[in-house]
């Protein structure tokens, strides 16, 4: 058993159990030794023989069970009686998702806002990982606490970017993670982000707005021609924030024909879009960006342990942004 296809395994146990208050703390605990298999990338094998599986960072003796389950048979029960518990069967027509084929990441923050590295540090670790670009979408302004960016901060960061992406030898995408405004309107002019490689547009804040309201607010964010992706389009925390409510089937409907695509964030605290949604948005032609939303290096980690959300929904690898190239990305021209 590979430690990615463990990490995953892992990451969906702590995606269900996190659907019961009760279970939030070992929810958390098995995201955590799932994005430490992820980042660690363990020899699975070798560890249980050795009887030292509760060596890998987050591992105590439950999760060390359930691990020496997975390298024994190639399965979980635990998992497999949670989703019977929750009602989330395996399903027979779930897709095959193929990281290494895996080019970039679209969502990812800097110390420009709210994240925890430099520019320079987040280039390196995704070029560490083999990425061929990396969208740079830190936060608009509305997001006071995080040092939001507003224009003349945006131009000034994107003469960093060339700068960086010449010493690291990497695509850096300028882009904003713009707020979604209680109207639909988006937080920076259009004026500002249509210079931009980039816009991820997503909810953050007044989420519990009625359900009509919330759908006009994402069918007018979907119909900005400068929006590329949806941000978590919920705007969930399983286990401690639930989402917005709004016309599902009809806001993805919009999306898919205004060819925005909507991101299935990996996040552990996020995992939003939900497969449930994420398989709704693929029927209803949508395309998805999967994303780490990444706020340090590490973080990058959280895609490999979240792309079975991508694989649960049945999302074929071709309706994925990431795994295209960046010469095939039309929305960066856009
Ligand atoms: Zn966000
Ligand atoms: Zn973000």
């Amino acid at each position: 058993m590979d430690a990615i296809a463990a990490a995953q395994v892992l990451s969906e146990i702590g995606y269900l159990l996190r659907q019961d208050p009760k279970e939030v703390y070992r929810a958390r605990a098995f995201s955590a030794a799932a994005w430490a298999l992820a980042l660690e990338r363990p020899d699975l094998d070798a560890l249980h023989k050795a009887n030292k599986l509760t060596s890998i960072e987050g591992v105590g003796e439950g999760i060390a069970k359930v691990l020496a389950g997975l390298v024994e048979s190639g399965q979980s029960s635990y998992l497999e009686r949670l989703r019977a518990e929750t009602g989330q069967p395996a399903r027979d027509d779930e897709s095959t998702i193929d990281l290494s084929a895996y080019q970039g990441d679209l969502h990812s923050h800097t110390d420009w806002s709210d994240g925890r590295a430099t520019m320079l540090e987040m280039a390196r670790g995704a070029k560490a990982l083999g990425y061929r670009y990396l969208g740079v979408t830190d936060h608009s302004p509305r997001i006071k606490v995080v040092n939001g960016l507003d224009a003349e901060r945006l131009l000034a960061q994107s003469r960093l970017r060339e700068q960086v992406e010449k010493e690291v030898g990497i695509a850096l995408l300028q882009g904003i993670e713009v707020d979604i405004l209680e109207d639909g309107s988006l937080d920076l002019p259009d004026q500002v982000l249509e210079i931009l490689d980039i816009v991820v547009a997503s909810p953050h804040v007044k989420l519990r707005q009625d359900p009509v309201a919330m759908t006009e607010r994402m069918v007018r964010a979907v119909n900005n021609p400068n929006v590329d992706v949806i941000g978590h389009p919920t705007g969930r925390r399983p286990g401690s924030r639930e989402g917005a409510s709004y016309d599902f089937e009809r806001v993805f409907r919009e999306a898919a024909g205004t060819g925005v695509a909507l991101e299935i964030d990996c996040d552990p605290a996020r995992m939003d879009l939900s497969p449930e949604h994420a398989r709704l948005a693929l029927e209803l032609g949508c395309n998805f960006s999967l994303d780490a939303d990444a706020h340090a290096p590490a973080e990058f980690a959280y895609v490999p342990m979240g792309a079975w959300m991508a694989r649960r929904a049945g999302i074929p690898m071709d309706r994925i942004l990431n795994f295209k190239p960046l010469e095939a990305l039309t929305m960066i021209a856009k």
